[in-house]
Order: C-alpha cells, then sequence, then structure tokens
C-alpha cells in the first residue's frame, strides 16, 4: 500500500505531476515573513526531542488539542513534561483528519524525519523516540533544519528597539542563509495603554540615542532605527491591526495627542485612531524611501477568551476572524500615499475571506506599470493557511489580477520544521494549474511558459519582488 505522504500527494493530474516535480520542487525557499527566534539560528538550538519541537508554542496545535477535550495543563502547561504533551497530542492527531493539522503533521514527520507512519496513540513512542533521536544530531539542529529544506533566505519580525544582535552575529560569520530583520512597529502605535506606552518610547528613545519630547522627534527616533534596520539588511515592514487606519489629523491634533499620551492620559478612541493613522502614514514613507515592501496583515480580533488570556496569556490560541468595514480606509491609506507617488510595493493579507476579492480588485488600483506585480494578494493567512484558502485565494487573485506575478508562500512561523508548508502551498498551486491544463481551460501547446509561471511563484518573483 502507498504511504499515505507519498511522492504524488496532492497532485491529481499528469500535469499537475510533471508541473511540481520539474518546476516546483526544486527551487530554493524564500520565506520572507516568519516568527522565528533568530537566536535560536544564531545559537544553533539543538531540539531535545518532538515534543520541544512541536508544543512548545504552537497555538494551532493547542486549539485542536482544547477542543478534543485535552486539559490545558497539556497545552501550556509549564510542570508537563515534553513527552507528556506529545503524548496527548498523538491521542488528538486521528481527531484532526480534514483539519490541515493533520496534512502538517505527516508531511513534517516525512520530510524531516523520513518517517511514514500515520501519528496516532499506538504510534506515539515510536515515533516520538525516532525523531528525538534524530533531532539530537547536528544535521537537524536549526541551522541543519534550514539547509535540509533548501532555504535560501528567511526574514524575522522584529520591534524597531530590537538591538539585532542575532543578525548581525550571523551576517559576521557568514551563515549561508540569510537571515534578515522585518520593521514591524506595532508597539509604536499602541497608545492604547498610556503607561506601557510610555515606557516603550522610553527604550525607544534610549536604543536610538534621540530625545523624546514631542510628536517629531518620536519620527526622528523611529527613523534612526528604521535607517538602522536597512544597514542590517531589512528589505520589509510589517503591520499587524484590525484594521487600516486612515483618518484625517492635523499637525497640531497629533502633537496634543503625543503630548496627551506621553503625559500618562488615556486616549479617546478618536485620537488613538488618528494617531494610528499618521504612524501608518508616516511608516509607509520611510518604507518607500528606502524601497521596501510593506506588508499589512488585519482583521484578527485578539485575547477573546477573557478567562484564559488572564491564565495564559496573548498568541495562545484564542484569537479568531473579524468582520471589519475595510474598502474605503484601505483606499484612502494607498491613495493618499499615491497621490504623492510615495506608495511603496505593498503585500496585504486579510484573514476574513470575506475579503478575497476586495483586495483583489483594491490592489489593482494601485498597479502603475512601474513594475511587474506592485501591489500584492498576499497569500492564504493562518486561519486561511490551509488547501481551501490557498485555492480561494490563488482563485480570487487569477480572477481579478495576476497569478503570474504573485510573490507565493510564506510560513507566518516560530517552527523550524514549518518548511514543509512551501511543499504543501507548491503542491497545491501546480494541482490547481494542472487540472486547469487537463480540462482544456489553459493550452497543453504552452507548458514550457506554464511551468516558468510555477517556478516564477514558487520563487523567482519572490526574488526579484523584494531585491534580496
Ligand atoms: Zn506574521
Amino acid at each position: 500500500m502507498k504511504h499515505f505522504i507519498h511522492e504524488d500527494f496532492l497532485l491529481e493530474t499528469d500535469v499537475a505531476k510533471e508541473l511540481y516535480h520539474q518546476y516546483a520542487a526544486p527551487q530554493p525557499i524564500i520565506d520572507y515573513h516568519c516568527h522565528l527566534d533568530p537566536a535560536y539560528i544564531a545559537n544553533d538550538h539543538q531540539f531535545d526531542n518532538l515534543g520541544e519541537l512541536w508544543l512548545e508554542s504552537d497555538h494551532y496545535k493547542w486549539r485542536a488539542m482544547r477542543a478534543n477535550g485535552i486539559n490545558e495543563r497539556y497545552c501550556t502547561g509549564k510542570e508537563t513534561s515534553d513527552w507528556e504533551k506529545f503524548e496527548k497530542w498523538a491521542e488528538t492527531v486521528p481527531y484532526t483528519m480534514r483539519n490541515p493539522l493533520y496534512h502538517w503533521t505527516h508531511l513534517e514527520l516525512k520530510t524531516a524525519f523520513d518517517v511514514d507512519e500515520l501519528l496516532n496513540p499506538e504510534s506515539a513512542k515510536h515515533i516520538f523516540d525516532v525523531c528525538s533521536e534524530k533531532l539530537r544530531k547536528p544535521e537537524f539542529s536549526a541551522r541543519g533544519l534550514m539547509k535540509h529544506y533548501n532555504v535560501e533566505v528567511i526574514c524575522t519580525t522584529d520591534d524597531p528597539i530590537d538591538s539585532l544582535e542575532h543578525h548581525i552575529a550571523l551576517q559576521k560569520e557568514g551563515f549561508e542563509i540569510k537571515v534578515l530583520p522585518t520593521w514591524r512597529p506595532d508597539k509604536a502605535m499602541a497608545v492604547e495603554n498610556a503607561t506601557e506606552y510610555r515606557k516603550y518610547v522610553e527604550k525607544l528613545s534610549e536604543v536610538s540615542g534621540v530625545e523624546i519630547n514631542n510628536f517629531s522627534d518620536l519620527i526622528a527616533a523611529l527613523r534612526n532605527r528604521h535607517d538602522f534596520f536597512s544597514s542590517v539588511g531589512c528589505k520589509l515592514s510589517d503591520h499587524g491591526m484590525e484594521e487600516p487606519y486612515a483618518e484625517d489629523y492635523t499637525q497640531s491634533e497629533i502633537d496634543a495627542i503625543f503630548n496627551k499620551v506621553y503625559g500618562g492620559k488615556s486616549l479617546s478612541k478618536e485620537e488613538i485612531v488618528k494617531f494610528k493613522s499618521i504612524m501608518l502614514h508616516e511608516g509607509a514613507i520611510m518604507d518607500w524611501e528606502k524601497g521596501w515592501t510593506q506588508q499589512i496583515h488585519y482583521g484578527v480580533i485578539r485575547n477573546n477568551n477573557t478567562r484564559l488570556f488572564n491564565k495564559v496569556g496573548a498568541d495562545t490560541g484564542f484569537d479568531s476572524m473579524g468582520d471589519f468595514t475595510v474598502a474605503k480606509n484601505m483606499r484612502r491609506f494607498l491613495d493618499k500615499l499615491d497621490i504623492n507617488d510615495k506608495l511603496t510595493k505593498t503585500i496585504i493579507y486579510n484573514l476574513n475571506p470575506q475579503d478575497n476579492e476586495l483586495i483583489a480588485t483594491m490592489i489593482g488600483n494601485f498597479q502603475d506599470g512601474s513594475m511587474a506585480g506592485k501591489m500584492q494578494f498576499g497569500s492564504g493567512w493562518w486561519f486561511l493557511d490551509q488547501k481551501t484558502g490557498m485555492e480561494a485565494q490563488l482563485n480570487s487573485l487569477s480572477n481579478l489580477g495576476l497569478l503570474s506575478r504573485f510573490v507565493g508562500m510564506l510560513t507566518d512561523s516560530r517552527s523550524f520544521t514549518s518548511y514543509q508548508r512551501h511543499e504543501y502551498f507548491r503542491r497545491i498551486l501546480c494541482n490547481l494549474i494542472g487540472n486547469d491544463v487537463e480540462k482544456g481551460l489553459l493550452p497543453a501547446s504552452e507548458m514550457e511558459f506554464i511551468g516558468k509561471m510555477v517556478k516564477d511563484i514558487s520563487y523567482n518573483n519572490a526574488k526579484s519582488f523584494f531585491n534580496f
């Protein structure tokens, strides 16, 4: 019997198989947005066991375990051992059928560890032992895994006050995989909590060496850090937000808002939105000046379970899709930059799939012929990072824009075995196109061009788009 993950997994037609094996699979990986801890790479972290690798911070798995009736101590518990957590995860895996976790889990077992067995309570101990033994070998270290997956470039996610010491150390050392920072100034915009914000601004002042007494000092300090990020090879910015901010404001309003929050007073809703609007706009101009790409991740509502948030904190699997009215503000944000010819390369990611067509048509308004694919509709993100979500994104982009110019997949992950998601994406992409060719919707006589298109979406487009 064929193993579950075999070489033609997800590839339903001969054309899909040809496209995947000949054009997609050999391409290196450019992971232009992830949340890996650069310290793990700089120190070449060696994982002790599969439980540590898989369950230390994976909120996707924790969510599935909770839904399967597993007690919280086996998810985020500090007293529970890696094996105990893994055992409960193995118990859950058969119940994840049709959830992407079922595919991801077995793809990781196969592609990282060459394990063909299905994970379940019976196989748990054996798989744990085999994989953990491998993980303790040098070729399965953090760097070893990156090399194993043929990774060429990764971009981590970093705060403006970060020292970037690990990125710098890796560059000095000449590590062959490019590990670049990404500018993520969410905290510089987080004026909801005046006390926390003051602390942040004080730290920003310290690391930038710019004394901050007013709003223009704040921008000067950020600009100083933006330059520093650029010197360490940063090519992208990223913003996480509920919805795009594009309110009108005057400079005197902004000065007053900054003085108010910096002075420890709470801001009104209107003031918060005005402040976020100018910060987003000013940051976008800095990105444009440097030729960076800005990324917008929007549409999430976070920490929705108060009881469990109080117990286990943020980013633990209690977030979900929001439903915001975004089109007008997104248009205002982009148009205000474009009208001054300061709109930089942009990727927009939505969390709610109801916005797929909205974004695919919105980016079309700002494709200005200056380069191919200047405005991008980002790959299926977070809850949409699964077969149906990816296909929906690829179809919306195909119907309303140019799929051939798409910069493709990213992992958005904290795990060193998540690179199989690029393979997952490439198989889904090749299958979609292969089906079109088989049905006569695309010409079989153009296989050379279609193969090039697959290669471009898998690798070449990202490589040239970001100037890596
Ligand atoms: Zn992310």
